[in-house]
């Protein structure tokens, strides 16, 4: 067992406060990564909030994690000390069902084991994230991270850029492809890079006319306003795909419209309810109201790969770890453009207690 400081909350809406940890002694196909850099996602202040009801406390939250081999299992045949590497949402799943076979390990139909917030598959354990300085996780679920890929702002690649691509991959999105987004904050604003980056038209949909030079400073071709009825109404029929990152209830019935034949909504980012459906909205062009849930290692694989080539980068704001309270508090207000990145070093000033 090694021991390692991590922030952690120890009750639901408590402050996330330093603490020392153990992690296991490596497995034979386990690799033991320096964590360098942490993204803060909106599931980490749900879980840490126990807004779904399946917290765990202690509970470390962080599953946008990049940085460097430090040790390897006997085992272990892909990765070698010093070599870049991530972990996303995932740590482990039955690799023996139809999904898992598939690469869907996000959807194993025995539940694939979260990165935090889950069960150890062996010892029954408690998994904790990456708010800390190392994690021990199975080759299996570690992540490439290539050269080209600025280590820094890589991480919110791992849960906000995987969230995105999926449904952009399995719904065809490619050249000339119209596309749009609704909504413009961490998820947002990679669906939009990597939405043009695939060559798409992309139009960004919002309620606020300030985020219009944003949007097309990301690469957003357009900007249609969804409070104004009339150029709602002229861009019904538009799209092939509407990415709505929304992550609260809401009502889809107006982004429905503007889907085309055979166009599809996915949902990614409210998982509450929805506004009832009009069902006559989608049986009118065939249309799809879809979801999708983060996405399997070879597609986060293909992911990275796909950002170093097209020099996609998530926009970041770096920060402290002792600040990770303040940041918890600005992302619930939507003050962050458009994802907070802990720089671990940051983390050899704190002081844990066990
Ligand atoms: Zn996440
Ligand atoms: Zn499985």
């Amino acid at each position: 067992m090694t021991p390692f400081t991590a922030y952690c909350a120890c009750e639901a809406h408590g402050p996330l406060v330093p603490k020392l940890f153990e992690r296991r002694a490596l497995r034979p196909d386990d690799v033991s990564i320096a964590i360098a850099y942490c993204g803060v996602c909106h599931s980490d202040a749900h879980q840490v909030h126990n807004d779904w009801n399946n917290a765990v406390y202690p509970c470390v939250p962080g599953h946008e994690i990049v940085g460097h081999v430090t040790a390897v299992g006997p085992e272990v045949t892909r990765y070698k000390v010093g070599d870049r590497v991530a972990v996303g949402c995932l740590v482990d799943s039955c690799q023996q069902c139809e999904p898992c076979s598939q690469g869907q390990e996000q959807h194993c139909q025995q539940g694939p084991t979260p990165t935090y917030n889950g069960r150890d598959r062996v010892t029954g354990e408690t998994t904790y994230g990456g708010y800390c300085d190392h994690i021990v996780v199975r080759e299996k679920f570690v992540l490439r991270v290539p050269d080209a890929l600025e280590l820094e702002s890589a991480s919110p690649l791992l849960c906000a850029g995987i969230t995105v691509w999926t449904p952009m991959r399995e719904h065809g999105v490619g050249r000339g492809s119209k596309v749009a987004v609704v909504g413009l904050g961490g998820l947002g604003h990679l669906g939009v890079k990597l939405a043009v980056a695939l060559g798409a038209e992309v139009t960004v949909i919002t309620t606020s006319a300030a985020k219009a030079d944003d949007a097309r400073s990301l690469g957003a071709h357009r900007v249609l306003l969804s409070t104004d009825q009339k150029a709602m109404m002229a861009a019904a029929n538009g799209f092939d795909f509407i990415l709505d990152t929304i992550p609260t209830r809401h009502n889809v019935n107006p982004y429905l419209m503007l889907l085309g034949r055979r166009g599809a909504l996915v949902v990614v980012g409210a998982i509450d309810l929805l506004e009832p459906v009009h069902g006559g909205l989608l049986i009118r062009n065939n249309r799809t109201l879809a979801g999708s849930l983060i996405g399997g290692l070879a597609a986060t694989q293909e992911l990275l790969d796909f950002c170093a080539e097209h020099e996609v980068l998530p926009r970041c704001e770096l920060i402290d770890i002792r600040d990770i309270n303040t940041a918890f508090a600005r992302m619930q207000a939507n003050d962050v453009k458009y994802r907070f990145v802990i720089d671990m070093a940051t983390l050899q000033h704190v002081q844990a207690t066990p």
